[in-house]
């Protein structure tokens, strides 16, 4: 069974093997293939006879015949696949056949064809080193073949290259193994194991794949797959790509579900002809699978084998997924609610904005009013079963792809298309009570939305852009709603910016008191001063409007308030060294100083520390601070009164103070506000009221300090109606220690 060949060309020295060779595969099963390179047409005639119906190591043998160098290059440039290829020593040049070895070997790469070296003339060519060099097989003077049999050298060579092509198929699958291994490894979803592992087998055994993988999630079930006893299809390819998803029992395909089915039950491999199907067990993957793979022809014992490294290297590409969406489960999932958190929030966040910016999405923020409250009344655990039922119903009212994530306790995220989700539609959960058990609950919550393209900055950026804009909702009472502004935003920044740098001014002790004198309206002597803090910085000084409300916001009141009393205990131990001794200082006091209750053990203490007694020291407090925390407030001053000091009603008939609550009040002076004080002159309900006061304040034995007295006219109305003290631009402005102890003996020196 010769092959045609063409004539021998001319000779040419060098050899040229074009670039368009296929690569080596596996060995055919069908026949040996054996290339005679011989320029001697007798010799190659003798071959072909010779051939005719050989049989070597159980297969036939092809030859397929060159009658040149150049020729026999041209053949192997188009087909590698020889298993034997003999080749004469001399041919048109005494050293052709040599130089055919060396392309061989050398340009072309081959090195698992078996060369035999003929030659009709004995000791031409150094042929000991040309073994050694070319890994030649034999080589033979042609007479040999008669007497050591063609067929006795070409079983020995076929021999060797039978072994050879086995150990360089098991190191091209081993390769094909590692190569999928690692791809396995990087894989990050069941679906992407699924599918290297497909293709995996398909570049391992060289055949198109037609198969499916099944799983069986068991009980417990793993991340992304359902807990189900019911064995699905995770992956698939070829003429079973339709079944992807489906239950296993559904799929048309009855033999091939039979045997997955078999595999799964008995926990075993099945091997065969037309398919292999291998059975992955749980302890390695974290969940059972088997693997359904059509094979186009029955598996050598090394493609088993193969298979067996290859199905271990899977399983743990499967474990190792499982094992990765476990962590991933744990790190994005909230463990009460078993809803996302804010993890998966913020990473949802950024796949949305990283396409198209995520415009078309809107997130809104939920805060449940008062949860708190709820939780203190009836215990954790019903605040908890609370939460589960609003997760059921915010899951009901907003259906999947919409987010729902817990970000904090009592605060819910919903994110999803502009037209699904809205403030609109999160206050409509609320609109029927929440059963919990046998009794019900009407809740309610602040609500913000802000559109997912409507700033800047990363995904954490956007969403504390939205707890600011919650947080203003909050500001505003249970229910309320808030869209996101940015210039809301803007001015919470600047806030938080001027909290830090009052952090930074009261540890560099920036801050300090000024003193405002105030005056006797009927003699004119000073009777003491109000103590009112500064905070200069580079651009002028931040009214404590401004930074006072901040501080009661922040900790920072705390340290305020510490300051001040020792500040304003040492002020007046310098007033009593500079013969000032009988004169009061006030301070003003905010609400949340009251709460730590330790503003009675601090004043005691800064008194002692200036050797100054508690009765020279005036609280100032607001009607508003008084109704924050009525009890403290009240405990506090009575005990300031017991030990002599004073206190004043600040900024009196701004507030909305009840009565009742006022007359519990240990009050010593009730102050004026200088709104009606600025008013007196052309306002005659400012008169009307400032009378009323005066009225009040002397029913319940208090006197009267008016604030803000800017003008004579002022004066003179205030001491004609029976306020007995004033403080204000008229008499003098606030002023540091030194010029206060001034303006108090030139005071006095006047009389
Ligand atoms: P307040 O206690 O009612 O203090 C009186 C405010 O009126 C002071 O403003 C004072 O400078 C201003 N004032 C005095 N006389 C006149 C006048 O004739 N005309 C006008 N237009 N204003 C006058 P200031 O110092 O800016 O303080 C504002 C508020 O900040 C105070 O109101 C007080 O509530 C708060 N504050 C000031 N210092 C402290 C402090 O040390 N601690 C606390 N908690 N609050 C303070
Ligand atoms: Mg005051
Ligand atoms: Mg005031």
């Amino acid at each position: 069974m010769a092959a045609n060949a063409s004539r021998p060309t001319p000779e040419d020295d060098s050899i040229e093997f074009a670039d368009e060779a296929s690569h080596p595969t596996l060995p055919p099963a069908s026949a040996w293939r054996v290339l005679a390179v011989d320029d001697d047409q007798d010799f190659q005639r003798s071959l072909a006879l010779a051939f005719k119906n050989i049989r070597i190591l159980g297969r036939p043998v092809e030859l397929v015949q060159a009658f040149s160098v150049s020729e026999a290059a041209r053949l192997l440039a188009r087909d590698r696949d020889y298993a034997v290829i003999l080749a004469d020593v001399v041919m048109g040049s005494a050293r052709d056949g040599l130089k055919l070895v060396k392309g061989i070997r050398g340009m072309l790469g081959l090195t698992t064809p078996r060369i035999v070296l003929l030659t009709g003339q004995p000791n031409f060519a150094p042929i000991d080193q040309a073994m050694e060099d070319y890994d030649l097989t034999d080589y033979c003077l042609k007479s040999d073949l008669a007497t050591r049999g063609l067929k006795n050298i070409l079983t020995g060579a076929l021999r060797a290259y039978a072994q050879l092509t086995t150990i360089a198929t098991a190191h091209r699958g081993l390769e094909r193994i590692l190569e999928a291994s690692n791809q396995m490894a990087g894989a990050r979803s069941i679906a992407e194991v699924a599918r290297t592992l497909l293709d995996g087998l398909g570049a391992l055994l060289q055949i198109p794949i037609d198969g499916m993988i099944a799983i069986q999630a068991g009980e417990v079930g793993i991340p992304g797959v359902d807990a189900a006893t019911e064995a699905r299809i995770v992956g698939a390819a070829g003429c079973f790509a339709e079944t992807r998803l489906q239950p296993l029992n559904t799929i048309p395909h009855e033999s091939a579900r039979r045997l997955l089915n078999d595999a799964l039950s008995g926990r075993v491999s099945i091997d065969r002809k037309d398919c292999q199907v291998l059975y992955f067990p749980r302890q390695h993957a974290m969940a059972e699978y088997a693997v359904y793979l059509a094979t186009p022809r029955p598996l050598d014992a090394q493609e088993q084998e193969l298979l067996r490294v290859f199905a271990a290297n899977a399983a743990k590409g499967f474990g190792n997924v499982a094992l990765i969406s476990r962590l991933d489960q744990t790190a994005f999932t909230d463990a009460l609610l078993n809803i996302p958190n804010r993890s998966a929030l913020l990473r949802e966040l950024g796949r949305l904005r990283g396409d198209r910016n995520g415009s078309g999405y809107r997130l809104v923020l939920l805060d449940v009013d008062n949860y708190g409250g709820l939780n203190d009344a009836f215990g954790v655990a019903l605040g908890d079963r609370v939460l589960t039922a609003l997760v059921a119903r915010l899951q009901q009212r907003f259906a999947p792809p919409t987010l729902i994530a817990r970000i904090a306790g009592d605060v819910f995220a919903i994110l999803g298309k502009h037209n699904a989700v809205g403030t609109a539609h999160a206050a409509a959960v609320f609109e029927e009570p929440l059963a919990v058990g046998e009794d019900s609950y009407h809740l309610s919550a602040c609500t913000t939305e802000i559109a997912l393209d409507a700033r800047d900055g990363d995904s954490a950026d956007l969403l504390s852009a939205a707890w600011g804009s919650l947080r203003a909702a909050k500001a505003r009472g249970p229910g309320s709603a808030q869209h996101y502004d940015p210039e809301v935003e803007r001015r919470t920044g600047e806030r938080f910016a001027l909290i830090s740098r009052l952090g930074k001014a009261l540890r560099d002790e920036v801050l300090f008191l000024v003193f405002q004198p105030q005056v006797d309206l009927r003699t004119g002597a000073v009777t003491g001063a109000e103590a009112l803090l500064r905070w200069p910085t580079d651009d002028g000084f931040i009214p404590p409007n401004t930074f006072i409300p901040l501080a009661e916001q922040s900790s920072h009141i705390d340290a305020i308030g510490a300051l001040v009393t020792r500040h304003t205990c040492r002020a007046l131990q310098q007033l009593a060294q500079a013969g000032l001794g009988k004169l009061c200082v006030s301070m003003n006091v905010s609400a949340r100083q009251f709460d730590a209750n330790t503003f009675s053990a601090r004043l005691a203490e800064a008194c002692a520390e200036a050797g100054v007694s508690p009765d020279q020291v005036g609280l100032e407090v607001t009607e508003t601070a008084v109704m924050q925390s009525v009890e403290a407030v009240i405990d506090t001053l009575h005990a300031h009164r017991r030990r002599g000091g004073s206190v004043a009603i600040d900024d009196f008939g701004t507030g909305m103070s009840s009565l009742s609550y006022l007359l519990q009040l240990p009050i010593d002076h009730l102050k004026i506000d200088q709104s009606f004080v600025s008013r007196l002159e052309s306002d005659p309900r400012s008169r009307t009221l400032a009378r009323m006061i005066i009225d009040l304040g002397h029913t319940i034995g208090a006197s009267l300090i008016a604030e803000g007295v800017e003008t004579d006219a002022q004066a003179d109305w205030l001491r004609s109606n029976g306020c007995e003290t004033a403080q204000g631009w008229r008499f003098a402005r606030p002023m540091p220690l030194p010029e206060f102890i001034d303006f108090c003996r030139a005071a006095r020196s006047a009389d």
